[in-house]
């Protein structure tokens, strides 16, 4: 058995019951398996053994009182996994799947995401089981009220700076931020997705979207391609797909369906994101709606059938384990170019290879999602220095960093000998920074 195989196996054994994040553990260390060859000083420095356990994980109660005036308990959790090469950075989740394992791999993600944006961000990542569905925005604020009594004390604008993510945004950042700075009596950049009127950033709501986008257009340029005419379809109709439509729309791509937890919209004429942004937006309603409001849109029950719509690009932007093998299979027959991530974890192990085989360009999602954390870190930088940039100065900032992603993960892969494998590419440009700051801390 040799280096990575010993330290999956004990990850395995010493972590049971954590399927999410020995799926994540055994993508990033099979890929790594050339890179420890060439630096067999990783080994002797126990480096993989102490980059799959994280430096701290806290997890907490949660007791809120909802409007029926009857006591909550929710867990909450933390996971400060690495911060080699800056201080943990990460988002909360609440949604009713998360445990223990889900914040497990997403912190492991995310540690490589943030070094490959080329920003001094460490890998963290938290949430809670509290289902924000359906609750008052009283009931939300009690939540994230409670939830931030503890949460303070573990982060800070240069320990741990928090973000959103799944069922986290605007509404849930300020409640949080709120609560933060009541207690702390400190007006610092301790969380990032903040409003504009309080320290946020512009271009933060669209960047993860954009990002994505960005990267893939660069992706198509450099093989003669463009977005223009290419038939997309998107997964999830929350925060990331919503502005990765709106991006390709502009660079003259054909949207042709969504989806939410309900099911799905295919509009053959092109999805009026106007009114995808009303539902999700502003009415917080389902998607269902778009066909009743939109003639010629179909609305089918159920996600897994938007795969069977027939595209050129497809951009899972909803949640873990979205695109199994057999929709992988489908994508391919039906004459899918690119795959690009920009949920985590959005592809299964064996829908990746399917991909790959088929002469698919794939982006995965520590490098595709990664414009919407480099923004956060954009925002940090203007909070620290006590700045406010232009829309244009900060889209154009996200635009340089996602083609030097690019180009980054591409000279990985070529550099390895896997030319064209963005997944070896990522994860062997991300882990190496990360292995050198390790490397020079010492056993820590
Ligand atoms: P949102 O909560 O804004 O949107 C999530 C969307 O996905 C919603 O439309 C939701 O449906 C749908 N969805 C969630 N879970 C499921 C499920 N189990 N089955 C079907 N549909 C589901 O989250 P974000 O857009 O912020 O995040 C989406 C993904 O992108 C996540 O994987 C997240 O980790 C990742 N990501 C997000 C970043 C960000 O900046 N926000 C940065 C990097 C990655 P419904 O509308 O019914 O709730």
């Amino acid at each position: 058995m040799n280096y990575v195989e010993r330290v999956l196996e004990n990850l395995k054994a010493q972590n049971p019951n954590e399927p999410e994040f020995h799926q994540a553990a055994t993508e990033i260390l099979t890929t790594l398996a050339p890179v420890v060859e060439k630096h067999p000083e990783y080994e002797a420095a126990g480096l993989l053994e102490r980059f799959v356990e994280p430096e701290r994980v806290i997890m907490f109660r949660v007791p809120w009182i909802d409007d029926s005036g009857k006591v909550q308990v929710n867990k909450g959790y933390r996971v400060q996994f690495n911060s080699a090469i800056g201080p943990y950075k990460g988002g909360l989740r609440f949604d009713p799947s998360v445990n223990l394992s889900i914040i497990k791999f997403l912190g492991l993600e995310q540690i490589l995401k943030n070094s490959l944006t080329g920003l001094p961000i460490g890998g963290g990542k938290g949430g809670s089981n509290f289902d924000p569905k359906g609750k008052s925005d009283r009931e939300i604020m009690s939540f994230c009220q409670s939830f931030m009594t503890e949460l303070y004390r573990h982060i800070g604008a240069d320990t741990d700076v928090p973000a959103g993510d799944i069922g986290v945004g605007g509404r849930e950042i300020g409640f949080l931020f709120g609560q933060y700075k009541r207690i702390r009596d400190e007006h610092v950049g301790v969380l990032t997705g903040r409003g504009l009127s309080y320290g946020g950033s512009l271009v933060r709501t669209e960047a993860t979207g954009y990002g994505l986008v960005y990267i893939t257009d660069e992706a198509m340029r450099v093989r003669g391609d463009s977005f223009k005419g290419k038939t997309v379809v998107i997964s999830g109709s929350g925060n990331v797909a919503i502005y990765a439509c709106e991006k390709a729309q502009s660079l003259g791509a054909k949207v042709v369906a969504m989806y939410d937890r309900g099911g799905y919209v295919y509009d053959p004429a092109g999805i009026k994101l106007d009114v995808i942004k009303q539902i999700k937006e502003v009415e917080r309603g389902k998607l269902k709606d778009y066909a009743q409001r939109v003639s010629g849109a179909t609305y089918t029950e159920g996600c897994r059938g938007i795969w069977t719509i027939p595209c050129d690009v497809a951009l899972p932007c909803a949640t873990q384990n979205e695109i199994d093998e057999n929709s992988a299979k489908i994508l391919v027959k039906n004459g899918v170019k690119y795959v690009a991530e920009g949920a985590n974890m959005p592809s299964t192990l064996e829908a990746i290879s399917v991909f790959q085989k088929g002469g698919v360009v794939f982006l995965p999602a520590k490098a595709a999602n990664a414009g919407g954390v480099a923004t956060s870190a954009l925002e940090m930088a203007q909070s620290s220095g006590r700045m406010f940039w232009t829309f244009g100065e900060v889209d154009k900032k996200l635009k340089d960093i996602m083609v030097n992603i690019y180009h980054n993960i591409d000279g990985a892969a070529k550099e390895y000998g896997y030319a064209g494998n963005y997944v070896m590419g990522a994860n062997i440009a991300g882990f190496i920074k990360v292995a050198t700051a390790m490397m020079s801390h010492g056993i820590v």
